[in-house]
């Protein structure tokens, strides 16, 4: 005889998000006020860290702060964005520079330098304040069955829920793609981002400069403490990153300052050095049954251009406008359809775009510098070639949700 069971069936939900990085917590505040029963999973407890001079930034462009304004945190945001009013980028020994300026887009910025963690902290604020969302957190899901009608989640604790969407928001190494079997196309770029923040002695205006080397790009953009303090990024090959980071700050200065030149002067200060392993990761598809996959979870991006995160709100405003448009279940395959197929486009875009700009600027070839040093020039002189790039780098460059148009 087998034995009769009272448990409780376990709490269901229209959508559950799964992941509340940058990514998961944006989409999780724009399906908050929809009237849908949400859920977000999250592993690490909310963000508390404390604001320090030298953290990490991340360059949102004109459409993501347009996406943010959107969903209501940009107020939150905007004392702690560093305004992007121009940018140069360049070669190291090569005259031919591209240059950038807002007023040319007929904006104020062309992007804002924002810290990582005043967005992640501005998100969950927000998405306490709605109060209408599910937060599982710190939970970490271990398990997912799915059927006609939803899918079972099982987190690590041993709670269960139910979903009728589940959206996978967990980062490059996706554990919802882990479970469901899904493969992902990976390229090592056997390089590391060494990221810190620096005190320059003439003043950054603005300017968000990045500069080609054979070794791998060097960027600095402004940050909000003063006219004089820039967040640095510094792509290092694999093999000399545990010596730039061991170095000592007067020696670590003296080699970026030789690779990045004089145009800010000399470095006078520098924050603490953090250093992000690069790698491409394509994640083999953008749906599965009753699964779809944003951010990270989808495409995982060189930082060389700043589209990864700015690419996955786009992610995230189109799952809004998806659901919005979407019957009372979500997760039929008619809205996981038009979802892929409204991403496809950008997403093979700026991938392609990424990965092609950090092979072209890493290649020795000695052909290839003249093509590089010709295609700046050309990029800075031909206005139809540098309006369509700076149309791209905006984020308008691909299928371009409503939200991300102040729609
Ligand atoms: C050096 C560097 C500089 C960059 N600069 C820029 C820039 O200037 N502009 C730009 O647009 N992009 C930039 N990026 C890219 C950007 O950082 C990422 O695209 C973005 O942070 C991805 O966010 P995400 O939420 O998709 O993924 P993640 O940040 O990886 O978040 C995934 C979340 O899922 C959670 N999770 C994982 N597994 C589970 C589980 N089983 N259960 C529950 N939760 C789980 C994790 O705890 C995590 O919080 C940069 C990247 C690097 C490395």
């Amino acid at each position: 005889m087998s034995a009769v069971t009272d448990a409780a069936p376990p709490p269901a939900f229209d959508v559950a998000i799964v992941g509340g990085g940058l990514v998961g917590a944006s989409l999780a505040v724009g399906l908050a006020p929809g009237g849908r029963r949400v859920a977000l999973i999250e592993a690490a407890p909310p963000p508390a860290t404390a604001p320090s001079w030298d953290e990490r930034c991340i360059a949102l462009n004109h459409a993501s702060q347009q996406i943010f304004a959107a969903l209501g945190v940009w107020d939150a945001l905007a004392p702690e964005a560093a305004p992007i009013t121009s940018t140069h980028i360049s070669e190291q020994g090569r005259f031919g520079v591209a240059r950038f300026s807002a007023a040319e887009a007929g904006l104020d910025a062309l992007g804002y330098n924002v810290p990582l963690r005043a967005i992640g902290q501005a998100l969950w604020q927000r998405l306490q304040a709605l109060g209408t969302t599910a937060l599982y957190c710190p939970a970490q899901l271990q398990g997912l069955q799915r059927d006609d009608e939803g899918a079972t989640l099982q987190l690590a604790d041993g709670q269960r829920l139910r979903a009728r969407l589940v959206i996978a928001a967990d980062g490059a190494g996706s554990r919802v793609r882990e479970l469901l079997g899904i493969g992902s196309a990976r390229r090592d770029y056997e390089q590391s981002a060494i990221v810190s923040a620096v005190r320059t002695t003439r003043p950054h205006g603005g300017c968000a400069y990045e500069r080609f080397t054979p070794e791998g790009p060097i960027a600095l953009l402004p940050k909000t403490r003063d006219a004089h303090t820039c967040s640095l990024v510094w792509t290092t090959p694999a093999a000399a990153v545990a010596a730039r980071l061991a170095a000592s700050d007067a020696e670590f200065i003296a080699a970026a300052e030789a690779c990045f030149g004089e145009r800010l002067g000399r470095f006078v200060e520098l924050g603490r050095r953090q250093a992000h392993p690069l790698a491409r990761v394509l994640s083999d598809a953008l749906q599965a049954s009753r699964v779809l996959f944003v951010g990270n979870a989808a495409q995982s991006l060189h930082p060389v251009a700043a589209q990864g995160f700015n690419l996955g709100l786009r992610d995230v405003a189109t799952v809004i406008e998806v659901l919005d448009a979407a019957g009372a279940d979500p997760g039929v395959a008619a809205v996981l359809d038009d979802y892929a197929a409204r991403r496809a486009r950008d997403r093979e875009r700026v991938a392609g775009f990424t990965d092609h700009l950090v092979r072209l600027f890493s290649n020795r070839v000695p052909g290839l510098r003249g093509l590089r040093h010709l295609g700046l020039l050309a990029l800075d002189l031909a206005p139809p070639l540098k309006q369509a790039v700076m149309w791209q780098n905006l984020g308008f460059g691909g299928d371009t949700p409503r939200l991300a148009r102040g729609g």
